[in-house]
């Protein structure tokens, strides 16, 4: 670890970790690449106007990735805020002005009961009032149909790791929305890599879509990049900072802007063979260090739907005596360094997540995982 960056957290009272969890929000997302760290560092040094970089930042994100018009959000948190706000008030005064007070509105915004998620929350902030399509198990398009009213803004999708398998599948959601008028706004924030993910959805008819810019794609964590057809950005826009609009509080400094841009413009032209060629490698020493421990399985998973980069995964058999997940988190949590391990596939496993790594903090989670496993 970088022993002047430890110096200044620890001179804080803070104790950097080592996250095997994934480029989570949480555990402080991706790790920036150097040139991103350089680019964010000559970016503080003179002052531009705003709306110009927000202009030039989205035509040259957008030209990057292939799509019609972009514009850097807060997050992509703060990208859900902007779709409900462009797809609620679009570029009306009086409307943007409002929100989030939406009534009188046409404000309703659809999600798949089985795509609700921990961040739709922001649809709230940006005026919206969600509409439930379908049950906790699953959507038909007949029930998604049936959600819709004259009142309807938007319909939302999610692309996550582990999101529902019985959801409407995007193709047809998308042709249902668009037959009724209804513009589709999709969270894939951290539904990267493969890269092709980046202009995926728009193609195949969303009308607008955020990702974080701070996870896989490993830029400054308060970015994020939201895609779009340019009559929604526009929108989106207008509602963003430094307008004194519904999204004000959310701000992307300048230095965020350049850092992002950097981080997109390294993210694309990686080679993602060698990548994950290198991720499989690491994930073969995990394996290899855990796979002969007794009660558990353990192997490589990466299936570009709930893995979305190769993941070293340790489940629980039926026969497992030792620690519980909780156990093993707790263990590792409050040991030296604090160390951190994905658990979004649910109580019965574990997963090592190499994004984050490098072949010292590997060793380390390694070793601490193994004594975590054996330690009852
Ligand atoms: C991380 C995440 C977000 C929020 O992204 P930020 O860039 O941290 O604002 C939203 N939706 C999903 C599905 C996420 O995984």
């Amino acid at each position: 670890m970088d022993k002047n960056a430890v110096e200044l957290f620890e001179s804080l009272g803070v104790r950097p970790i080592v996250n095997a969890a994934g480029p989570i929000s949480q555990y402080g997302g991706g790790r920036s690449r150097p040139e991103v760290i350089e680019a964010v560092a000559t970016a503080f040094r003179v002052p531009v106007q705003i709306h110009e970089l927000n202009r030039r930042a989205g035509e040259t994100i957008a030209e990057m990735i292939g799509v019609e018009a972009a514009f850097v959000s807060s997050g992509a948190a703060g990208g859900l805020v902007l779709q409900a706000a462009a797809c609620i008030a679009g570029t009306d005064e009086d409307k943007m002005k409002r929100l989030p007070d939406s009534t009188g509105m046409n404000n309703e915004i659809i999600i798949q009961t089985c795509q609700r998620f921990g961040y739709d929350q922001s649809y709230l902030v940006g005026g919206g009032r969600i509409v439930n399509a379908g049950e906790s198990e699953g959507c038909s398009p007949e029930q998604l149909e049936e959600a819709f009213t004259d009142r309807t803004a938007a319909a939302a999708y999610l692309f996550a790791a582990h999101a529902s398998r019985n959801a409407v599948p995007f193709d047809r959601f998308c042709e249902i929305a668009h037959s009724r008028g209804v513009p589709v706004v999709v969270d894939a924030a951290n539904f990267l890599p493969p890269r092709s993910n980046m202009r995926r959805f728009m193609d195949e008819g969303a009308d607008m879509v955020a990702f974080s810019g701070g996870k896989a794609v490993r830029g400054p964590q308060g970015a994020g990049i939201l895609l779009g057809r340019t009559e929604f950005i526009e929108a989106a826009r207008a509602n963003g900072s430094p307008n004194n609009f519904v999204a004000r509080s959310m701000k992307v400094s300048k230095e965020e802007i350049v850092g992002l841009i950097t981080a997109i413009k390294v993210f694309l032209n990686e080679d993602e063979e060698a990548e994950t060629a290198r991720y499989t490698e690491m994930c073969r020493q995990a394996v290899d260090a855990l796979v002969e421990i007794p009660g558990v399985t353990v192997s490589l998973e990466h299936d570009g739907r709930d893995y979305l980069i190769p993941t070293a995964v340790v489940r629980f058999n039926e026969d497992w005596r030792g620690p519980t997940q909780a156990e093993i988190l707790s263990a590792l949590s409050r040991g030296d360094p604090p160390v951190f391990v994905r658990t979004l596939g649910g109580p019965g496993e574990i997963g090592i997540d190499p994004i984050n790594l490098d072949e010292e903090t590997l060793d380390i989670v390694i070793r601490r995982v193994r004594e975590a496993l054996l330690s009852k």
